[in-house]
Order: structure tokens, then sequence, then C-alpha cells
């Protein structure tokens, strides 16, 4: 059968562009399609934190890793900026400093060290010292600038790999070989991967709809660049976080934690909040964020969340130039028991999505993955998906 290209990839966020990297790495004619004519999807709204402490010990941490080797290697070999952090978790009750300890203690692959008050305070100046019990410190986490790398990625795949980019094109069916446009235009490809994020109507709306996967709205904030170069220096988050990551379900305190936060913060666990600051290469402090589903969606976000978010925040930190200079909001597919959903709706089509709050932390891993236990030498055709 002669096809256009071997793999098309639809959606150019970083879930598509890491699995049309993986292709092209292998050899592979890749076409990717984008509805926009830059993505405007999550991939463009996140922190940019790439975020391994967040993924529990063992193969997804693992997983973590291997996915900021591949940021690296963008920073080495394109340009995209790629700075390491470190995070660092506070703990200002000692419920939270209590799941720190045994989350360092069962955690014996990873470099987590313990900080009392006073060494936070002196490595991060700009951690409030008031009823601080100390953090944990972890050196691995890094952060990329969201907005350039869908076009960073893209000029690099078509200069290094000869990647083909359609933007403006969405599509509206992919019958595998055939992918059709809205416009009517089409191509024949081996096989395709459906990588549209949060978007379950245009394609196979039954087959996502059958899926389980849920659509997750987060809100965000951005400070101006801080005054005079200030650096927070660190990914800063609080206790509530220790409730939000699957990493922390190691530690046996965690239940009581989680009671006592619940009692502490209903309206932070009504709207889903925990709170992550991130600072980028501009020097904007980037904040979040709320965990809405589905039905409790809307088009506007909510004031009420934005304050909730920058009152605990301003439990954790004195920033220099505290004022809001940009909100938006953005929204992922998330499965509840799945940390990626693929789906086959035809053959040779699959559906990669679900990847929620950790695209940035493992979509490279995700694609390593799939691609090597997919993988056969010379095989273009569809049946061995
Ligand atoms: C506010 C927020 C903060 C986050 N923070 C972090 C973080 O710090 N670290 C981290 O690891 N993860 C973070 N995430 C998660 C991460 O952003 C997502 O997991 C990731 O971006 C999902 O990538 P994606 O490619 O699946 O989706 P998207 O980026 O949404 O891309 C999907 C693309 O598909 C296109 N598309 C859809 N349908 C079609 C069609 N039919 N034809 C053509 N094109 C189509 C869309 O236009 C879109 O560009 C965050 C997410 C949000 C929303």
């Amino acid at each position: 059968m002669a096809v256009d290209y071997e793999v098309g990839v639809i959606g150019g966020g970083i879930v598509g562009l890491a699995f049309a990297w993986e292709a092209a790495r292998r050899g592979r004619g890749v076409a990717v399609f984008e509805r926009d004519g830059h993505a405007q999807g999550a991939t463009v709204r996140n922190f940019g934190m790439v975020w391994p402490v967040g993924q529990p010990p063992g193969p997804d941490y693992r997983r973590a890793l291997r996915s900021l080797r591949r940021w690296q290697e963008l920073a080495a070999e394109a340009g995209v900026w790629v700075e390491r952090r470190g995070s660092l978790h506070l703990a200002r009750h000692a419920l939270e400093e209590q799941v720190l300890h045994e989350f360092v203690e069962r955690s014996p692959e990873v470099q987590y060290e313990w900080l009392d008050a006073g060494e936070t305070v002196r490595r991060f100046p700009m951690v409030r010292a008031d009823g601080l019990r100390g953090g944990l410190s972890s050196p691995t986490e890094h952060v990329v600038e969201p907005r350039a790398v869908p076009g960073q990625l893209r000029a690099f795949l078509a200069a290094r790999h000869g990647v083909a980019f359609f933007p403006g094109t969405t599509i509206v069916r992919a019958d595998v070989p055939t992918l059709t446009a809205a416009t009517g235009a089409a191509w024949r490809v081996g096989r395709a991967f459906v990588c549209s994020g949060a978007d379950f109507s245009t394609l196979f709306p039954a087959e996502y709809a059958a899926s389980g996967l849920r659509r997750c709205k987060l809100q965000m904030l951005a400070t101006a660049p801080q005054p005079g170069g200030a650096a927070l220096g660190v990914h800063v988050v609080g206790g509530l976080t220790l409730a939000h990551y699957k990493s922390f379900e190691v530690c046996p305190s965690l239940g009581a934690l989680k009671t006592w936060l619940k009692s502490e913060y209903p309206e932070y666990f009504q709207f889903g909040i925990h709170v992550m600051a991130a600072q980028n290469s501009a020097g904007e402090i980037v904040i979040g964020d709320s965990h809405e589903y589905d039905g409790d969606i809307t088009p506007f976000d909510s004031d009420r969340i934005d304050r909730l978010i920058l009152d605990y925040l301003g439990r954790l930190i004195d920033l220099p130039d505290p004022g809001i200079a940009r909100r938006w909001s953005g929204i992922y597919a998330k499965h509840p028991t799945q940390g990626v959903t693929y789906l086959e709706p035809r053959p040779g089509c699959v559906i990669v999505s679900g990847v929620g709050g950790a695209g940035m932390t493992l979509a490279f891993g995700h694609a390593e993955d799939w691609w090597a236990s997919h993988d056969a030498p010379n095989a273009t055709n569809t049946s061995e998906l």
C-alpha cells in the first residue's frame, strides 16, 4: 500500500510531538496535523514543571527520569530552555512533616533531603519562616517554557527528522489508512495516533465516552517578572500537594494528614486546589491550581478559586511583587486509575490520552515505551498494533 506518511499524528501538543519524535527517531516518515495555527491546548498552559517527585518510586519515577533526559537532549540539540530547579515541599504542620519524613525513608533510590526550618529559609530566602517546620528538598525537578515548546519542537523535528507539519488542519475522520481534514483534504498513513488532548468529540466520541476518561479544568495565575531579577530558586509546594500526587501514598501517615487537611481546608478540597509556584524564564512566578471535572467545568474562571490559591501561597512564601499580571485556565484529559490511556478504535489507529497533570513530565517516556513494545523492524503496515 502506498502511503504519504508511515505515521500520522493528530494533535500538536506535547503528547503528539513526543509520539512523532519517537517515530521519527525510528526512521519513520511522520506528519503532524494540528487544528490550530499554533497549539493552544494544555501544553502551552501549564507550569512547565518536569516533576519526577510526583511519580511513585519505581517504573513511573524512572519513566519520568527518562523523559527528563529527553528534555536535556532537546536543550542540547534544539535550544529548548530547560533549567534545573529542584522542588521544595514545605511542612507547616506536624502531620505534613511526618509524611515527608516517611517519604524520605521509603524512597531509598531517590536523593530526597529533609531540611529543617532554618536551613530551608537560608537556602530559599523567599520562604516564610513563621510556622515553618522544614521542607523536603529534591534536586531533580526542572522547568521548561511551555509557550515556546511546541514551536521549538516543531522546528527541530522538521529540520532534524523531516517531520511534516500541517497547522490549521482539523482531522475529522481517521479511518486508517485515510485521514480526512475538515476541508476535505486527505492523506494516506500507515498508522495514526490520535493525541487530541481534552477534545473527546471530534474523533471517536463513542470510544471516549466509554473509556472512563474525564476532562479536568485548572485555573492558573502568573505575576509579572520579579523585580531586580529576584529568584525563587526552586519549585515550591505546600502540604495540600501531599494529598494530590500518588508518590506520597507510600506514607503510612498520609490518611491522617488527608483527614486533617479536609477539615482545615474544606473549600480547597471542594475545588481540588493544591498550590504550586514555579518561576519561568521571564522571571514570572507561575501559580496554580484547581481541579474541576466534567459537568463542573464552565468557560468562566472563578475569582474565589484564585483568591484561595493566593491566600495559601501567601502562607508559604513572600514574593517581592505578588501582583498578578495574567490569569488563564486549561483543560486536560485524565483517567481515574490509568496513568495513560491507549484505545484502538480502528486497526492501525491508537488514541493516546489521559496523561493528566503529568504530560510535560512523562510524555517522552510514554512514547518511548509504546514504540519499544510495539515496534517491529521494517514494519509499516498496521497489523502489528
Ligand atoms: C494548567 C495546567 C498545568 C499543568 N502543569 C503541568 C506541569 O507543570 N507539568 C506537567 O508535567 N504537566 C502539567 N500539566 C499537564 C500537561 O499540560 C498535559 O498533560 C499535556 O499538555 C497534555 O498534552 P496533550 O498533547 O495530550 O494535549 P494538548 O496540549 O491539549 O494538545 C492536544 C492538541 O490536539 C489538537 N487537536 C485536538 N483535536 C484535533 C483534531 N481533530 N485535529 C487536529 N488537531 C487536534 C489541539 O488543538 C491541541 O493542540 C498541566 C496542565 C494544565 C492544564
